[in-house]
């Protein structure tokens, strides 16, 4: 076969010199005004191509053989048999860097939107329920210390109204087991549930709803979101990210800390509030209700929110029910 031109350095000086690069048998011959260099080819390094940098050619003696003419070494590299490996094939051609490139973020991206939520709901009732009660409860823990006070309610008005929103909500079977809570709070009047089941209903809330089927409403509504278990589901997402996001900058510890803060920030999607209506929508016609209740109060707490000044704060729960005109026709309208 034909010799490709090459620049020997021997390795040990600067001198340039021509030389001529043969494969041969199992050796790689370099002949030149030096005389003739023999290595085996196991014992040959050949650079990658990189742009148009000469590809570098070097012996276990420590002579390197520069070759210029890239296109020309591609055809010797394949006549003697090395080949491009696979990937520096593909590499070379910038078309299916790009188009793995695209490939790798629109995977990516595939995995966020579908699989992520895919794998949460998969997950989520997989979850065994101490986890689910040790969890809440630290959270609860977590926002009683931060956010929450008692509530200003006596005990008898709590007692009336729990037992009021269990009459109205606790027939039917598919009730997921649950709990309220009041307490007092400068959150605004809003009510939110914890994956076990423990509904937090605000002092506030009970003052702005017209009446106690109002407050059966929203509760109704927040239990929905235990049935689907979207608080679950979302935390899960959630902290799918931040765990891979932890692991890629090396800090796991993070993780921890923003648990808390996820479960009460968590902002739902609009099919989960949805989803959460016709669940409640569902259980008050059952109780012969209508879905009434849960439309006006929403209403109110859409008006309250807008008298504040409608600012949306990072512990604003109110934000977390996008939509509220599109709810309140939804659920007037029957659908
Ligand atoms: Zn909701």
């Amino acid at each position: 076969m034909k010799g490709i031109a090459a620049v020997y350095y021997d390795g040990r000086t600067p001198v340039r010199q021509a030389a001529e690069l043969f494969a041969v048998g199992d050796e790689i011959v370099a002949r030149g005004a030096f005389g003739e260099r023999r290595a085996r080819r196991g014992a040959v390094d050949i650079s990658e191509p990189m742009g148009r940098a000469p590809r570098v050619v070097r012996f276990d003696d420590g002579g390197s053989f520069e070759v210029a003419d890239l296109d020309a070494f591609r055809l010797w590299l394949a006549a003697a048999g090395f080949g491009d490996s696979p990937v520096v094939r593909l590499q070379t051609r910038w078309s299916w860097a790009l188009a793995s490139l695209l490939g790798a973020a629109l995977l990516i991206a595939a995995v966020y939107f579908w699989g992520l939520p895919a794998f949460a709901k998969l997950m989520a009732p997989r979850i065994p329920e101490p986890v689910l009660q040790a969890m809440s409860k630290q959270t609860l823990d977590f926002l009683d210390s931060k956010l929450l006070t008692p509530s200003r309610l006596s005990e008898a008005r709590r007692a009336e109204l729990t037992e009021y929103a269990d009459r109205v909500l606790g027939q039917g079977r598919d009730m997921p087991p649950h709990r309220l809570h009041f307490r007092s709070s400068t959150l605004g009047p809003n009510a939110f549930a914890l994956p076990s089941g423990d509904v937090v209903v605000l002092d506030q809330l009970v003052e702005l709803a017209g009446n106690d089927d109002e407050v059966a409403g929203v509760v109704a509504h927040e239990l929905g979101h235990v049935a689907y278990r979207h608080g679950l589901r979302q935390l899960l997402q959630s902290s799918v990210v931040s765990f891979v996001v932890g692991v890629y900058f090396g800090d796991v510890s993070s993780l921890a800390a923003s648990f808390g803060a996820l479960a009460l920030e968590s902002r739902y999607s609009r099919e989960f509030e949805h989803e959460a209506d016709a669940y409640a929508a569902h259980r008050l016609q059952a109780a012969g209700l209508g879905s009434e209740p849960l439309a006006a109060m929403l209403e109110r707490m859409e008006q309250a929110h807008a008298e504040k000044g409608g600012k949306t704060s990072r512990w604003d729960l109110l934000s977390s029910h996008p939509d509220t005109a599109e709810r309140v026709a939804r659920l007037r309208g029957g659908r």
